[in-house]
C-alpha cells in the first residue's frame, strides 16, 4: 500500500467500489480503497440484489433510474457481468388509500418522464399468472425493476475503477483515522498509515464504528431482514418469460423469481435492530440464526396471494443485517464539523442507489457541489438531536413503514416527544395537535375542545380542515400567535460579520436596526437557503432560516468562514419566542411594551431590542403569514412569561393561538414559497422570483454571483407560478404534472388550501412562453384532471399596502 493518496476510501462493499469508480471516472486517479477483508464483506454478499427507481424523493428516484441505467455501462466497459434481469415489477393495491397513494406515485412520474402504468386486476394476472388478485383493486407497472448479481456487480465496479487508476487493497483493516494539522487524514491501517487529502466513510455495518474512529455519530442502525428461495415451482418456471417482481404492501413482501423457483422477502412489523452496542470486528460471511416466527403472519398472506408458495419446499433462508438512516434515505456528503470527511453511509437499497450515491458524492468532492438538489440523502440533513436510541427507534419505525401508506399530512410518532420548548405544556391544555421537524415539536393546530387531538392522515382534506380554517380567520381579522421556534437562527457577530454576510449572501446587507430577506447561493447560483438577515446591533446580526436546515446551514457558514473576526453560534433551541400576527397585533405589542411601535417609529423590516412585558427581547417586524405582524424572541427560559403577558393582554383583541396547518395555508395568500418546495438546490432565483432579493450592483463578490449575472443575461426557461386550482376535496401536495394541450408542461411544487380566499392553490414551473395571467391548465392530482388557471397577483394585499402599514 502506498503511503499518500489524494483520497481514501473505507469499505469494499457496492458502495465504496461505486464511490472509487465515479471519482476516476471524473477525473480523480490517486484513489485507494481498504478493505478489510474481501469485497463484498458486509451486507452487500447476502443481498437479495432487486433494484427498483421508486422513490417518495424525485432526486432519489431520478439517481435510482442512473444507478439502473450504468449496469449496461459497467458490463461494456469492464466485461464482467452483473447478471441483469430488467423483468419489471408490479406494486399491488389492496385498500382505496393504496390505489390514490400509487395514482400520485404515477402522477409524480409523468413529470420525471417515467414509465409507469396502473394496472387492473385482470393485466396483473397477466403478468403474474402466480398471484392471486382477490381483494387487489390494481397496481402500479414499472417497467425498470429487476434484478442483478450483488458479487458480479460489486466486482464490476471495482474492476471499472480499478481500469480508471483506482487502487484497492484487500484483507487491511483501517484502525485509526485522525486529522493532522494541515488538514489531511492519517489513516492507520493493519499493513501501515496512508495520509489522504480526503476520507470517505463507506464501511456499512461498520460506519458508526469508523466514524467513531473521527469522533462523529453517524445516525444509522442496522436491521436484521430475512427473505427465503424456493425449491423449484413448475408454474413458475413452465414460462415463456421470467415473471416480473411483485410487491405486495398488504402483506409487506417482495417476491421475484430466482432460477426455477422464488425468492420472498419481508419488512415485518415484529422487526429487529441488530448489534445496537456496535457490530463486532470479526463479523464476516456468516449469516444470522432465522426466525420464521416473526415473519409467519406475513407469510401466511403470502401463502394467500401467491398459492403455489404453500406446496414448494423451502430451499434456503437468508437472515442478515443491513443498514438504514431515521429516514430511510443514505447518508451521503460532507459530515458536518469535519474537513474533507464524506459519508457514503446508510445505503440501504444498495443496487438501487448505489450508483448515484456514488456519483453524487464524486461530483460533491471533485466540483464543490453535486450536479442536482440532494438534500434527501444529504448526512447534514440530520443534526445533533439525534442521539444513539432516537435514531434506533426511527430505524425500526422506518422499517416498520416500508410498504405502509405515507400521507402528505402524517405525523411519525416513533421517538416522540424528543426536543420542546417549555410553551409544550401550554399547548397541551389548548388540545394540540402536534407534528415534529429535526427532533422538534411544533404544533400543527388545536383540535376542538372534546375532540380526540389527532389528524387523520389522509390524501384529501383532513378533519383538521374546518379548525384551521377558524386559525386563518383569527390571524385575518384579529390576532393569532404562535411560536418562532420553528426557525434556524444564528447570531453572527464580530468586526468581519458585515462583510462575510455580504459574501454569503447575494442580497443587501441591513444597517443596524433594520433586516432583509436574502437568498444564499451555491457557486453554480442554485439556492441554498432563503435567510431573513437582521442587524440588531453594530456587528450583531440575527440570521433566521429553516429549523430542519440547520446542519446543512452551519456546514456552509463553518465552510466559508474567516481565520478571525467573525463569531457564529447556532442559537435555534436556545433564542424561542412567538409571532403575533394580525390586524391587532401592532395594538397588542405597544400594550407590552414601551418603545415606540408605531408604523413611524417601527416600519416594515424593522428590528430592535425591547422590553416586553418583564423581558428582553429582540423584535422584528415581518411575519410569514404576510400580515401586519412582528417576531418576538427571548431567551429560552422567559418563553412562559413572554406568553402569560401577551396572553392577558391579547385577551380583549380577539387573540388566537394558530398552528403550522394554518400558517402554511397563510402563506399561500401572498404566494410566498418555502424551503425544501419552492426554494432548493434544483433551482435558481430568477425562476423561483428570488431574484428581486439578489443585489446585483453590489461591490462585494458574493458567492454564486457570476452564475447569477450570467443567468440574467441569458434568461431562464422556466417560471415558477401560482394557480387557483378548481379542487374539490383533494389540494395538491407535490410534484403533480401540470398539463396542457395534452402534453405534461410542468410541475408542482407544493400547495393547499388558502382558508383566507377559500381556494385551492397550487405552485408549480411552467414553460416562460406559457406563464402568462389567466392561462389555463390542468394539474392531475390523484389521477384526475383538474382545471387550474394562473394568477400573477397575490391574493392578499398584493400591492403591500397594508403589510407596510
Ligand atoms: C438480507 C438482505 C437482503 C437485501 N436485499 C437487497 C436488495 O434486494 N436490493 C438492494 O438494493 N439491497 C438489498 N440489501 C441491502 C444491501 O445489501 C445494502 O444496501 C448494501 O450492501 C450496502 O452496501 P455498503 O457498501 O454500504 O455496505 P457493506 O456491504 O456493509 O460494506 C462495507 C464494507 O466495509 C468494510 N469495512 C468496514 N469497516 C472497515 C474498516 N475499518 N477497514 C476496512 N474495511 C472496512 C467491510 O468489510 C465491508 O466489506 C439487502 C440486505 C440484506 C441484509
Amino acid at each position: 500500500m502506498k503511503s499518500n493518496a489524494q483520497v481514501v476510501v473505507i469499505g469494499g462493499g457496492v458502495v465504496g467500489c461505486s464511490v472509487i469508480y465515479h471519482l476516476t471516472k471524473l477525473g480523480w486517479k490517486d484513489v485507494v480503497l481498504i478493505e478489510r477483508s474481501e469485497l463484498t464483506s458486509g451486507s452487500t454478499w447476502h443481498a437479495a440484489g432487486g433494484f427498483h427507481t421508486l422513490n417518495a424523493d424525485t432526486n432519489m428516484a431520478a439517481l435510482q433510474g442512473y444507478t439502473i441505467g450504468l449496469y449496461r455501462e459497467l458490463e461494456e466497459l469492464t466485461g464482467q457481468s452483473c447478471s441483469l434481469h430488467h423483468v419489471g415489477g408490479i406494486t399491488l393495491a389492496g385498500t382505496p388509500e393504496r390505489m390514490d397513494f400509487l395514482k400520485a406515485a404515477r402522477a409524480m412520474h409523468r413529470h420525471m418522464g417515467l414509465d409507469t402504468e396502473l394496472v387492473t386486476p385482470q393485466e396483473i394476472r397477466q403478468l403474474s399468472p402466480i398471484t392471486n388478485t382477490e381483494g387487489v383493486l390494481g397496481a402500479l407497472y414499472d417497467p425498470l425493476d429487476g434484478h442483478l448479481d450483488p458479487s458480479g456487480t460489486t466486482h464490476a465496479y471495482a474492476k471499472g475503477a480499478q481500469m480508471q487508476g483506482a487502487e484497492i487493497v484487500l484483507r487491511n483493516r483501517v484502525l485509526e483515522t485522525s486529522q493532522q494539522a494541515d488538514g489531511s487524514w492519517q489513516v492507520v491501517t493493519e499493513q501501515g498509515t496512508i495520509v489522504a487529502e480526503h476520507l470517505v466513510n463507506a464501511a456499512g455495518l461498520w460506519a458508526r464504528e469508523v466514524g467513531e474512529m473521527a469522533g462523529v455519530y453517524l445516525p444509522l442502525h442496522p436491521m436484521e431482514h430475512q427473505y427465503f428461495a424456493t425449491d423449484d415451482i413448475p408454474e413458475v418456471y413452465q414460462h415463456d418469460r421470467e415473471l416480473p417482481h411483485v410487491m405486495d404492501p398488504e402483506g409487506e413482501s417482495y417476491l421475484r423469481q430466482e432460477g426455477k423457483g422464488l425468492v420472498i422477502g419481508f419488512y415485518e412489523q415484529d422487526c429487529v435492530p441488530w448489534a445496537v452496542d456496535g457490530t463486532r470486528w470479526d463479523f464476516g460471511h456468516e449469516l444470522l440464526s432465522e426466525n420464521l416466527d416473526r415473519i409467519g403472519d406475513s407469510m401466511e398472506v403470502a401463502f394467500n396471494r401467491y398459492p403455489v408458495l404453500a406446496q414448494a419446499g423451502i430451499k434456503t433462508i437468508i437472515n442478515g443485517p443491513f443498514t438504514f438512516a431515521p429516514d430511510g434515505n443514505p447518508l451521503v456528503g460532507p459530515v458536518p464539523g469535519l474537513r474533507n470527511y464524506w459519508s457514503a453511509c446508510a445505503v440501504m437499497a444498495g443496487f438501487s442507489q448505489g450508483g448515484g450515491v456514488g456519483l453524487t458524492l464524486a461530483e460533491w468532492m471533485i466540483d464543490g457541489e453535486p450536479s442536482r438538489d440532494v438534500f434527501a440523502m444529504d448526512v447534514a440533513r440530520f443534526g445533533d438531536y439525534c442521539t444513539k436510541s432516537y435514531t434506533r427507534l426511527k430505524v425500526r419505525e422506518n422499517y416498520q413503514k416500508r410498504f405502509a401508506v405515507s400521507y402528505p399530512n402524517e405525523e411519525l410518532p416513533a421517538a416522540r416527544p424528543l426536543d420542546s420548548t417549555p410553551a409544550y405544556g401550554i399547548w397541551q391544555q389548548q388540545n394540540a395537535v402536534f407534528g415534529s421537524s429535526y427532533g422538534m415539536e411544533h404544533v400543527n393546530y388545536f383540535a376542538p375542545v372534546g375532540e380526540h387531538p389527532y389528524e387523520i392522515p389522509s390524501f384529501r382534506r383532513s378533519n383538521a380542515f374546518d379548525t384551521v380554517a377558524k386559525e386563518c380567520h383569527a390571524v385575518r381579522n384579529a390576532v393569532g400567535i404562535n411560536e418562532v421556534h420553528n426557525f434556524g437562527k444564528y447570531e453572527i457577530s464580530g468586526p468581519g460579520a458585515h462583510d462575510y454576510l455580504d459574501t454569503i449572501m447575494a442580497g443587501k446587507i441591513p444597517p443596524t436596526g433594520r433586516l432583509s430577506l436574502n437568498p444564499m447561493l451555491s457557486p453554480k447560483g442554485r439556492i441554498i437557503g432563503d435567510f431573513t438577515v437582521a442587524q440588531v446591533n453594530a456587528d450583531v446580526f440575527q440570521v433566521t432560516a429553516s429549523f430542519g436546515a440547520q446542519a446543512y446551514h452551519m456546514r456552509w457558514f463553518e465552510q466559508h468562514l474567516p481565520a478571525q473576526g467573525v463569531h457564529i453560534e447556532n442559537v435555534s433551541k436556545s433564542r424561542i419566542g412567538f409571532q403575533i400576527a394580525g390586524p391587532n397585533s401592532r395594538e397588542l405589542l405597544q400594550r407590552v411594551t414601551r418603545a415606540d411601535v408605531s408604523n413611524q417609529a417601527f416600519p416594515f423590516l424593522s428590528v430592535g431590542e425591547m422590553d416586553v412585558g418583564q423581558c428582553q427581547t429582540i423584535v422584528q417586524r415581518v411575519s410569514y403569514t404576510g400580515d401586519r405582524g412582528f417576531e418576538i424572541y427571548v431567551p429560552a427560559h422567559n418563553q412562559i412569561a413572554l406568553y402569560q403577558v401577551l396572553s392577558e393582554a391579547g385577551r380583549d383583541l380577539g387573540l388566537r393561538p394558530f398552528g403550522m396547518r394554518a400558517m402554511m395555508s397563510l402563506r399561500l395568500d401572498k404566494s410566498f414559497g418555502s424551503w425544501m418546495r419552492e426554494f432548493k438546490p434544483d433551482y435558481t432565483p430568477m425562476e423561483t422570483g428570488l431574484d428581486r432579493f439578489i443585489d446585483y450592483k453590489k461591490t462585494s463578490d458574493f458567492i454564486g454571483k457570476q452564475a447569477v449575472l450570467a443567468e440574467r443575461e441569458i434568461g431562464v426557461e422556466r417560471k415558477l407560478c401560482t394557480f387557483v386550482v378548481e379542487a374539490r376535496d383533494a389540494d395538491v401536495d407535490a410534484y403533480e404534472p401540470i398539463w396542457h394541450d395534452g402534453e405534461v408542461v410542468g410541475f408542482v411544487t407544493s400547495g393547499g388550501y388558502s382558508h383566507f380566499a377559500r381556494k385551492s392553490i397550487a405552485y408549480g414551473f411552467l414553460p416562460v412562453n406559457l406563464a402568462n395571467e389567466g392561462r389555463s391548465v390542468d394539474i392531475e392530482i390523484l389521477g384526475e384532471m383538474i382545471p387550474a388557471k394562473l394568477y400573477k397577483e397575490p391574493l392578499f394585499d398584493p400591492e403591500n399596502e397594508y403589510l407596510r402599514s
